[in-house]
């Protein structure tokens, strides 16, 4: 993904420019085949704007999406209609996600049908999914989406996402609306399945600990911008981004190697609509300084592929405090 921008025209500006709410802001990263890349940040820093614009779900302003080596979305590359087979996702809320008239059963065949498969084999992958998902095809292929739990629905929608066997899967808040031990059950289902079907996942959550769980690379944005991304072990245990500080000091680890000393994240986000000049977390972060207001943070490689956007990490910035990592 490199330079993604989506910018929403919003109500107001009579006079001059339109205002618009920069969303999604320039976001460049890249996912491994069989990783599971961890999305965080508050809400409304633009990470389901982002997995909606890569599934084109809506239409980006600028940027390139490349999958599996072809360009999404030009004449000559990757066709809508076969990005959405390869990619699916999967979102919070499994019964607003379900057709209530559909059985179980038809809304598992619904998406091969649609894409040529005949009804007879369409439900024999369902039952297949069924019981990958942990659910008796015999019990659940005739129920309604009203007879089942809430586990037990996200466990259908993730069936559903596998139906036309995608190479990545977007989760984006998939387990949050569940209770902790079904939470936990879906989110091993979702590790056995990855293993199983060769599966790549983008995971979208605001709980740092299930991110922590489940991520073998971690993204965090802040105001439609990336902060910080790099492996796991080092945005847990190495935070350089003085938000990715902030946004962990109210977590709990385990692990007090882990625990960072930061203060606790003050306020809200600023409005998207008129962000902050320069970095955009300045007038939240204890260090801001001037050049953090003149001048955009370059993204900064500290090594190993753990790559942070703030002055503080760039010796050539003029920022004081900056180390010299380079
Ligand atoms: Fe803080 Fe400046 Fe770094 Fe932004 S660039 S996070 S304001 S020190
Ligand atoms: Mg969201």
């Amino acid at each position: 993904v490199g330079n993604l921008t989506k910018h929403f025209p919003v109500r107001g500006g009579l006079t001059g420019p339109k205002p618009v709410a920069r969303a999604v802001d320039g976001v460049s990263f890249s996912v491994a085949k069989g990783e599971t890349l961890g999305v965080v940040g508050e809400s409304g820093c633009g990470k389901s704007t982002t997995a909606r614009l890569l599934m084109r779900l809506i239409e980006p302003d600028g940027g390139d999406i490349v999958f599996d080596g072809e360009t999404v979305g030009t004449r000559s590359g990757l066709s809508l209609r076969e990005l959405r087979r390869r990619m699916q996702m999967v979102f919070q809320d499994s019964y607003a996600s379900l057709n209530p008239r559909l059985t179980i059963a038809d809304s598992l065949a619904f998406a091969p049908m649609v894409h040529g498969v005949s009804r007879r084999d369409a439900t024999a992958v369902a039952g297949d999914l069924l019981g990958r998902v942990g659910l008796d095809p015999g019990t659940f292929m005739g129920r309604y989406p009203h007879e089942l739990s809430g586990g037990q629905r996200q466990r259908v929608n993730i069936a559903r996402a596998l139906a036309l066997r995608p190479r990545l899967v977007i989760l984006d808040e998939a387990v949050s609306a569940l209770d902790k031990s079904v939470e936990a059950q879906v989110l091993n289902l979702l590790v056995e399945l990855k293993r199983q079907l060769d599966l790549t996942y983008i995971f979208i959550s605001h709980d740092l600990n299930v991110v922590h769980y489940i991520s073998d690379r971690v993204l965090v944005m802040y105001l439609g911008k990336v902060a910080e991304v790099g492996p796991v072990e080092a945005i847990y245990g190495r935070p350089a981004h003085p938000y990715t500080r902030a946004l962990f000091s109210a977590r709990l680890s385990m692990d007090p190697d882990e625990r960072t000393a930061a203060a606790p994240l003050q306020g809200d986000p600023p409005n998207p609509i008129n962000p902050p000049s320069g970095c955009r977390f300045r007038t939240r972060c204890p260090h801001a300084t001037g050049v953090c207001a003149e001048r955009e943070p370059v993204p900064m490689d500290l090594g190993g592929g753990h790559i942070v956007a703030c002055h503080l990490h760039d010796s050539a910035s003029g920022h004081p405090e900056a180390h010299a990592y380079a």
